[in-house]
């Protein structure tokens, strides 16, 4: 079944290694719990995958738990609408998280009680800098930082601050909470991060409850304290906030996960990052979230990508710690190899030009046998109807072809799959002198497309279909949204946009089975690509294509020369 969703266990790898030295130590009790932690302020994108599959991946393997855990702690930018298509991504992944839904906004009160307790133990503080001056006192990576002149309140006075930014009686920007760490550590994480700021903002979740929220670091690792995760795996860029984690979670003395980091999924011909996509989104780049172009997993899902397909990309992908570009053919290939498998063949003829056989009887139709999947014959066959007048691709015609062209010319003879052999004869022209038609003959003794008795053979076999009976489908065929390897390497990512990434092929002509092909479903347009019933756009008896791949494999050939 394509996409089936019975989840494999991920292949081994250094964070496996980890995992299985505690429990041999038995550091968590045997305990394996992880949790995937997406912030809702956008969709979901195959970066995202490969944390998806390797949290939950690590909890099949081990028989532990995996949690679902909305960093929902900035309410500017968070909505109700990105959790659920969070959810929905997730379990369309092929993930379950069981009863384990959990949002940082429901340990709220829980957090304040551990900025208190940080407060009362003397290691945070209110600071009352501006926001300019936080920064500059900051220092960089060259010079150490400057203490606050307000690092010094005492306790009293800073709880009394802190429950009257909880009351929403001082202005935004007007003070935070830090922690007391050094201003003149090396690492700028630990020169007194910020833990909470005043947002006067309502949460989707919260409601009017809070008007400070706390900060990522500050939230994050508490978050996975309280749900006893394990191994709280991150992406590499956190891996100087290891130290913050580990100084709160011993700061409170409270249960204490490890933080693991790997290096992030980055794709070549695309952009991961939610703050780019959105932008995408918002200036029209692209017709949605979902668009089949974007690399999100709402728009590879609508594109015609199968959940099991990119967890096989993200299992081959693998886990390492350090950053690299995979090459987006590699994602297309691992498709195009379930694809082959399952996707019934059926002939389509995307940039059509007729063909009339002038010696096959007018007005006569017959059925002739085509194979569903020559990789798998228990698939069977369907009957396809043949007449007098047929469309081919304009592109399988030349009248003047080059040395390497093989397909139909005049004066050549090449095979019409599953049909007959027909030679060209003539062209037909309107006006401006625009090709319109072809004028072939067949020869009857080649029916199913067969070497006929004196045994000549053709060079070229080309897909068809019977004029009258073939209907018009809208067929979209896509390129890469981007037109460089990496967007993000120098200007504006959007000034490397494709102009040609959607090409409209609004007069294809597709064999009649295809009428009422379901939304949703995948075929293979013989020599043309893998495509999609788009499940939006489509309605019965009118299908709207995604090509989702080329047959080409770009992927095989740089296999090749590596
Ligand atoms: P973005 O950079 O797209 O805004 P993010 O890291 O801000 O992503 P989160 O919602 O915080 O998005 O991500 C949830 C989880 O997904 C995090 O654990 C994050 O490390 C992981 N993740 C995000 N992007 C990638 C990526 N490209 N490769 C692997 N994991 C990723
Ligand atoms: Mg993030």
């Amino acid at each position: 079944m394509p996409g089936e969703n019975n989840t494999e266990a991920p292949s081994g790898n250094f964070i496996t290694h980890i995992i299985d030295e505690d429990l041999e130590t038995g550091k968590y009790d045997g305990r394996v719990v992880t949790r995937f932690p997406p912030e809702p302020n956008g969709y979901l994108h195959i970066g995202h995958a490969k944390s998806i599959c390797l949290n939950f991946g690590i909890a099949k393997r081990y028989n532990g738990t995996c949690h679902l855990r909305f960093d929902d702690t900035n309410p500017l930018k968070e909505s109700i609408e990105y959790v659920e298509s969070i959810k929905e991504d997730v379990r369309w992944l092929g993930y379950d998280w069981q009863d384990h839904l959990y949002f940082t906004s429901d340990y709220f009160d829980q957090l304040y009680a551990y900025a208190v307790q940080l407060i009362k133990a003397g290691k945070a503080y209110v600071d009352s800098l501006t926001p300019d001056e936080i920064r500059e006192f900051r220092g960089t990576l060259n010079t150490p930082g400057k203490e606050s002149p307000y690092r010094d309140r005492p306790v009293e006075e800073n709880l009394a601050l802190f429950e009257q930014m909880a009351k929403g009686e001082l202005e935004e920007e007007s003070c935070v909470l830090r922690a007391k760490i050094d201003m003149a550590s090396p690492n700028i994480v630990m020169r007194d991060p910020t833990l909470y700021r005043i947002r006067k903002k309502d949460h989707h979740r919260s409601g009017s409850k809070w008007c400070i929220y706390p900060m990522y670091d500050f939230a994050h690792c508490l978050s996975d304290s309280i749900e006893k995760v394990t191994h709280s795996i991150c992406t590499i860029e956190f891996v100087n906030n290891r130290e913050l984690y580990d100084w709160l979670l011993d700061a409170l003395d409270v249960y204490h996960p490890q933080q693991i980091e790997f290096a992030r999924l980055n794709l070549s011909y695309t952009v991961l990052s939610k703050r780019r996509l959105i932008q995408l989104v918002s200036e029209g780049h692209v017709s949605g979230w979902d668009d089949p172009r974007m690399p999100t997993l709402s728009g590879l899902r609508r594109r015609g990508y199968t959940p099991s397909s990119i967890r096989k990309f993200c299992d081959t992908i693998g886990v390492a710690r350090r950053d690299s570009m995979v090459d987006i053919s590699l994602l297309e290939y691992t498709l195009r190899e379930e694809l082959n498998r399952f996707a019934p063949r059926v002939m389509a003829v995307l940039n059509p030009v007729k063909v009339i056989i002038e010696n096959y009887p007018e007005g006569r139709t017959e059925t002739l046998e085509a194979v569903n999947n020559p990789e798998d014959p228990s698939m069977g066959s369907r009957s396809i109807p043949f007449s007098r007048e047929i469309y081919i691709e304009r592109d399988d015609f030349m009248e003047d072809p080059p040395k390497k062209f093989f397909r139909l010319a005049p004066g050549r003879e090449v095979r019409l799959r599953y049909a007959y052999f027909i030679k060209c004869n003539d062209v037909i022209r309107d006006d401006s002198g625009n090709i319109t038609a072809l004028r072939c003959t067949y020869d009857p003794e080649t029916r199913g497309g067969n070497t006929p008795p004196d045994g000549r053979k053709v060079k070229a076999t080309l897909h068809w279909v019977s004029a009258a009976h073939a209907i018009d489908a809208h067929v979209r065929l896509y390129d890469h949204l981007f037109n460089v390897e990496n967007p993000m390497q120098s200007g504006d990512f959007q000034q490397h946009l494709n102009p040609g990434s959607l090409v409209s092929a609004d007069v294809s002509k597709l064999e009649p089975g295809l009428k009422d092909a379901e939304p949703g479903s995948h075929f293979q347009f013989e020599r043309m690509g893998y495509f999609f019933t788009d499940p939006e756009d489509s309605s019965p008896g009118a299908p709207v294509f995604n090509r989702v791949t080329t047959l080409r494999d770009t992927w095989a050939k740089i296999k090749k020369t590596l």
